[in-house]
């Protein structure tokens, strides 16, 4: 990459999807019918009064506008960038019947890029009670009740392993989708409520566990997933083999890497972390991206806009492919990958059909990068070490409460998340962690 394309390279990650310019914002808020019990608000997992925050722009009341929205949703820039509003809000709106559903998405965007452009305090921290609980894990969901338990007057405290906080939206969403800046900013409203982020703060590691249960009135786990697991083919340990949750990590931190240009690429998966991971590498300069999907398009986990984004970008699909090993060349690069031919039988347990490999059938496909993205591993270690009862490393939890197996703990996110579209909803996230602060806030009541 010369120096012009490498100064280019912060246009690529530039996002993709324009804001609304003011005339479309107040046309499009204008078309609101302003609906009593609001389907789409309904359909919203944290139940935004759409209708109340569209209302105060079309009356210029912007304040107003984000109080509403974030009361509700405490990672709400996030949710306007990369929700599926399609499935969600918009997917609910009357108007569908009639002619467009009203763009609530890029509505809630404008007023929370408003927000973040002129930065009131929306929110007061509520008087202190003298009580202290301890969030592990800065993420959605953990940032979602730390902002709660802060307005109800709790010391909260969250531990993050990583040197920022936002988890997932810090690090996990690629640039061009939601840059790092609107994630980050959530961060700095959760701190202005007085709660305390310790980064670069392993619990287990560089905080004992006992002392966490041992120093705090109650205890959140929301400490998401891990990385991707091994395939489990031969190969996997070559030069060039990657991880998905670590490649847009690198390039979402703003290490924009040029070893990709003019490659050809593969991705093994095709969930919303799979195309994350394509896109950036056909925008880090790969010449060809290729995902590889052992099912069909019709059982791929990624949502339809992620697809669409996806083929717009020029990403190639090769549906019914397994991956069976990886060859090197004599320098242990990467240099192929040997798939077998799928045809899809009975359904099985997810209720998708099941992919059965085609005998004696193998083809090969050149590529200098495999991406691995089929899913990620669980924090188990952690999870067994505070003694919580789980399932393959997903936390039992009560699903009202979010209590788990230790009436003291409780765990919001990823880590009560089981296989399925669910694990990539920020939203879905933000909501637990907003239930989990008020069934922690009632424990406490009970107490006094
Ligand atoms: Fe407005 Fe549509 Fe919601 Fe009705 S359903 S309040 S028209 S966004």
């Amino acid at each position: 990459m010369d120096s012009a394309s490498a100064a280019n390279s912060w246009k690529i990650f530039d996002e993709v999807k324009p804001d609304l310019k003011p005339k479309e914002v107040m046309e499009e808020a204008n078309r609101c019918l302003f609906c009593f019990d609001a389907p789409c608000m309904k359909a919203c997992p944290t139940h935004i009064d759409v209708p109340s925050f569209i209302k105060k722009i079309t009356t210029g009341n912007m304040k107003g506008s984000a109080r509403v929205i974030m009361d509700a949703n405490p990672v709400a820039a996030t949710c306007a960038r990369v929700c599926p509003t399609e499935e969600l809000c918009e997917g609910a709106c009357v108007l569908n019947d009639a002619s467009l559903p009203i763009m609530i998405g890029d509505l809630q965007r404008h007023t929370m890029n408003w927000a973040m452009k002129n930065n009131p305090q929306l929110f007061e921290a509520g008087e202190p009670n003298g009580k202290k609980v301890a969030v592990i894990g800065g993420g959605p969901a953990g940032l979602s009740a730390a902002r709660e338990l802060a307005r109800f007057g709790y010391q909260v405290t969250i531990f993050e392993k990583k040197e920022k906080a936002g988890g997932l939206d810090t690090f996990g969403i690629v640039p061009f989708r939601l840059p790092q800046h609107v994630a980050l900013w959530e961060v700095e409203q959760v701190k202005k409520l007085g709660v305390t982020i310790q980064t670069n703060t392993e619990v287990g590691v560089d905080v004992s566990i006992q002392s966490i249960l041992d120093d705090y009135d109650a205890v959140l786990l929301a400490i998401g997933m891990a990385d991707v697991p091994p395939i489990g083919i031969p190969g996997e340990d070559l030069d060039g083999v990657l991880d998905a949750i670590q490649l847009i990590e690198r390039v979402k931190d703003g290490h924009v890497t040029e070893r990709f240009v003019g490659k050809k690429a593969v991705v093994i998966g095709a969930g919303n972390t799979a195309i994350d991971a394509a896109t950036c590498l056909k925008r880090l300069g790969a010449d060809r991206v290729q995902i590889l999907y052992r099912r069909s398009e019709e059982e791929m986990t990624a949502y339809p806009f992620e697809f669409s984004f996806a083929k717009e970008e020029g990403i190639e699909f090769r549906w019914q492919t397994q991956p069976k090993a990886i060859e090197g060349d004599s320098d242990g690069k990467v240099a192929s990958v040997v798939c077998a031919p799928m045809m899809l039988g009975e359904k099985d347990a997810s209720g998708r059909r099941r992919p059965i490999e085609i005998d004696n059938a193998p083809f090969t496909i050149d590529t200098d990068v495999v991406v691995k993205a089929i899913g990620q591993t669980r924090y188990l270690p952690l999870i067994e070490a505070f003694g919580l009862a789980h399932a393959h490393g997903v936390v039992t939890v009560d699903p009202l409460t979010y209590q788990t197996s230790n009436p003291k703990v409780f765990a919001a996110g990823d880590v009560i998340f089981g296989s399925g579209k669910g694990e990539a909803m920020v939203v879905a996230a933000a909501e637990q962690g907003k239930k989990t602060a008020q069934a922690i806030h009632e424990q406490q009541l009970s107490k006094i």
